[in-house]
């Protein structure tokens, strides 16, 4: 006791000025002393997200991108599955990792065994919108934010599904939120305004692609009806002309599969699974149930002259979840991705010719796991926190990752630009003779 005293009082005033500094340079100031068991005592600044330790600097100026030398690939894939969570980054993947089951629970893309880095920057910027990194992804070019399906002189860029169509192969969107958004846009639309939502429905009508499965049934009706629509133009009845229109899930278990039109599916005005419209909750279908579908309708494609299928789904509001600053609705989104993600990886697994790939566009909300307190690792509560903004939160500019499973996915590993996607899946696929559209 009396050298406990003595040694306190030899270093009293290096303990207040621990205590004094507080936090971090508080506890190595005392841990140098060997006293780092007085740490829990030390005040813990207070403070709010503006308030954090931020650097605001200057980056050097840029370098021509030079694209990711690939590796050809011989035994090509028969079909492409490409599954998009919007806002996913590590700290999305193991947050749900570890609500679901905790530090040893393994999810769906735990099962991929190749697995990269993907860098998001846009055209114009460090920190990607979807639009400009669904772009990317689409047409392999870096765009604007913004920007869909074209560079930044506005020039348009031929897409994934018209490239692969040329050479019978047919292609099938899907989305949790309105299928106008930005990344199921990006393979089916043309505008430099991801906002002209008028003009991408439109276009995606137009388009190549099959079946669209997702939200947004008010952008195929005007204002004037209810629908979101400013050109008065009543989209939804014209399209009867051209599509199959499926507004309930059980549409997709009754379908046809005979009938090798077109299809859309509109199982929600704007997003699937909206809050303030639980009503309509029991008539949408998961994201599973629609990549079932979608699957089911590739292989009719298939067997009726198609080369092979490509399916692009996006879990798009885990990047809403993360805007919301909101783990539990993260934790929803996450499921419902990982779920589709492990069908698209068990189909795989029974069809040797298909390749999945499961990535994301940027990391949304500034992520983090940290201990509950934290002079305390050891205790059981674990602390997920949104970094970006209070109340809702930004993108960020950290990289992602990509798994894949399948014929072409040795391409996806190591550190990748987004763009370099683009490139591995052209080149995971048959396209050395133009045989025709194997649709319309
Ligand atoms: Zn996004």
């Amino acid at each position: 006791m009396k050298k406990i005293f003595s040694f306190l009082k030899r270093n009293i005033l290096v303990i207040a000025i621990s205590f004094s500094l507080g936090g971090f340079a508080g506890y190595k100031v005392l841990e140098s002393l060997g006293i780092a068991f007085l740490l829990n005592s030390i005040p813990i600044p207070e403070g709010s997200i503006a308030d954090k330790d931020a650097f605001i600097e200057t980056l050097p100026e840029g370098k021509p991108l030079v694209q990711k030398e690939l590796i050809p690939v011989t035994n090509k894939a028969k079909n492409i599955i490409l599954l998009i969570s919007d806002g996913m980054s590590l700290t999305q993947v193991s947050s749900y990792r570890l609500l679901k089951g905790g530090p040893n629970e393994r999810i769906a893309v735990d099962k991929f065994p190749v697995s990269g880095i993907v860098l998001t920057h846009s055209e114009n910027a460090i920190v990607t919108d979807s639009a400009s990194s669904a772009t990317a992804f689409s047409t392999g070019r870096k765009t604007n934010n913004g920007a869909l399906g074209l560079d930044k002189n506005n020039e348009v860029l031929e897409n994934f599904t018209e490239i692969i169509n040329r050479h019978g192969y047919v292609s099938s969107l899907i989305s949790t939120s309105e299928i106008t958004h930005a990344t199921p846009a990006a393979y089916a639309s043309h505008i430099d305004l991801r906002w002209k939502t008028d003009e991408i429905s439109t276009q995606m009508m137009d388009s190549n692609v099959m079946t669209i499965l997702g939200g947004g049934r008010h952008f195929f009706i005007p204002e004037e009806l209810g629908g979101k629509r400013s050109d008065g133009l009543n989209l939804l009845e014209q399209i009867k002309s051209s599509h199959t229109v499926l507004t309930e899930k059980r549409e997709l278990e009754t379908f046809d599969h005979s009938n090798l039109g077109k299809v859309i599916g509109l199982f929600a005005d704007e997003a699937l699974r909206d809050n303030e419209k639980p009503d309509n909750h029991p008539l949408e279908p998961s994201s599973t149930e629609m990549l079932k579908f979608a699957i089911n309708r590739s292989q009719q494609f298939s067997e009726n002259g198609c080369r092979g299928f490509f399916i692009m789904l996006e879990g798009s509001q885990v990047d809403w979840a993360g805007h919301a600053n909101d783990i539990n609705y993260l934790k929803r989104e996450m499921q419902d991705f990982d779920e589709a993600v492990a069908l698209a990886y068990n189909y795989a697994q029974e069809n040797n010719d298909t390749l999945v790939i499961a990535t994301a566009d940027h990391e949304t909300g500034g992520l983090l796991i940290e201990p509950a307190s934290p002079t305390d690792y050891t205790a059981p509560e674990v602390k997920f926190s949104f970094n970006t903004g209070i109340g809702y939160g930004s993108h960020t500019g950290v990289p992602v990752p990509v798994y894949a499973y399948g014929p072409g996915s040795e391409n996806f590993t190591g550190t990748l630009d987004n763009t370099d996607i683009f490139y591995a899946m052209l080149e995971a696929v048959d396209i050395e003779d133009t045989i025709g559209s194997c649709v319309n």
